[in-house]
């Protein structure tokens, strides 16, 4: 069997009595287990508010779609984020007709405090930072930089489940107003399709329940325990339907009992995988500042010929990927052509090798093996 660069691997026994428990319950939709996994998730990670939404897409919207209402930004003014990130991202920018300014990105592919501030205008908003493969790159320096600049701060933290710095999860710090993880099939923390909206203000996290559900001022979980059946909600708003499930819930909270445990299984990999490498002046190691608290979501390299390392490894039943092509690359950015020219570099050399928890020692060792043999 060929190994895949991302593969879920669920505790299966845990997640059917979870989803036995829903459908023996009769209750599949929004609220029960998704009220138990919002309370976990807090716990968890420190965040004081958290909502638990259909995916990190949704959520992305959400975000933008209720800070420029809060603050009043007008269609067309901008929002700084980086070209190496799913397409996600950017795209939750273009849904509020906003604009998408890009800047450039590190030596972690996390955007870079530098380049965010030399692209700042009179109609720069925000910024969205992404978490890259866990990483929490240059976020300190982010802050400091929205700060002086009155902008706001959303951290789409797709790949940073069980992310944390000195002990503390970087999501809940001090001047970022929101941020937004993913729970899709294959992160690090998977589900089917579902993910979490955390807002630093208790208010957005209201606007944002009601927005999430269409608009209703009242979910029917709440309505149901209330005795009888309240009927005659109102609505105040075109909202959306982004909120999540019970079976998705319970899926969430079997795997976020081993996510601490995955994790640490993941950066044993990348350690194998660096040690491997680290003689090897062709390979560039993609590094991450704390290192031993990272969720290492995904492993990258840089290497001269991508395309060629690709196809050896296919060869031995090794399937890797990129993480990502420079989004400037897609005919709607393509407006920021030359704009930055490290993300577009790196975008051309970078291969994602396997990480999950499938993986053996022995795999690892073997696909380290081939690389280096092919990469000289
Ligand atoms: C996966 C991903 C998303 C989207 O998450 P979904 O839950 O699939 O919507 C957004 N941003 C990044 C960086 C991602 O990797």
């Amino acid at each position: 069997m060929a190994i895949q660069v991302l593969k879920p691997k669920f505790h299966v026994d845990e997640c059917m009595a979870e989803v036995r428990e829903c459908l023996e319950m009769g209750w599949t939709g929004m609220g029960f287990k998704t009220v138990q996994f919002e309370e976990t998730w807090k716990k968890y990670t420190g965040h004081e508010n958290a909502y638990f939404i259909n995916s990190n897409t949704v959520g992305l919207h959400l975000a933008v779609k209720i800070l420029k209402e809060k603050y009043g930004w007008e269609d067309g003014d901008e929002i700084i984020s980086t070209p190496i990130t799913f397409v996600s991202t950017n795209h939750a920018v273009l849904y509020e007709n906003l604009h998408v300014t890009f800047a450039d990105v590190d030596e972690y592919l996390c955007l870079d405090p530098d380049d965010v501030e030399k692209k700042i205008n009179e109609r720069t908003r925000a910024v969205i930072f992404v978490g890259y493969g866990g990483r929490v790159g240059q976020l300190e320096r982010i802050i400091e930089v929205c700060k002086k600049h009155g902008l706001r701060l959303i951290l789409d933290a797709a790949h940073m489940s069980g992310t944390r710095v000195n002990g503390v999860c970087p999501g809940t710090w001090d001047g970022i107003d929101v941020t937004v993880y993913s729970f899709q099939a294959v992160k690090n923390l998977p589900t089917g399709d579902s993910g979490m909206i955390c807002f630093r203000d208790a208010e957005d996290d209201k606007v944002c329940r009601q927005l999430a559900w269409l608009g209703i001022n009242k979910d029917t979980y709440a309505r149901s325990n209330t005795g009888t059946y309240a009927w005659k909600y109102d609505v105040d708003n075109v909202g959306y339907k982004y909120n999540g499930n019970a079976i998705m819930a319970g899926i969430g909270l079997v795997q976020l009992k081993y996510l601490d445990e995955d994790n640490a299984r993941r950066r044993q990999i990348v350690n194998m995988y660096n040690e491997a490498f680290k003689d090897n002046g062709r390979i560039q190691i993609i590094g991450a500042p704390y290192p031993d608290e990272c969720s290492y979501h995904i492993y990258e390299i840089a290497v001269p010929d991508r395309e060629a390392l690709m196809d050896e490894l296919h060869k031995h039943d090794i399937n890797c990927g990129v993480h990502y092509r420079d989004n400037i690359e897609y005919k709607m950015y393509r407006y920021a052509e030359g704009t930055c020219p490290r993300a577009r570099n790196l975008s051309e050399h970078i291969i994602t090798l396997p990480l999950h928890m499938w993986l053996t020692d022995e795999d690892v060792a073997e696909i380290a093996r081939l690389t280096n043999e092919f990469v000289k």
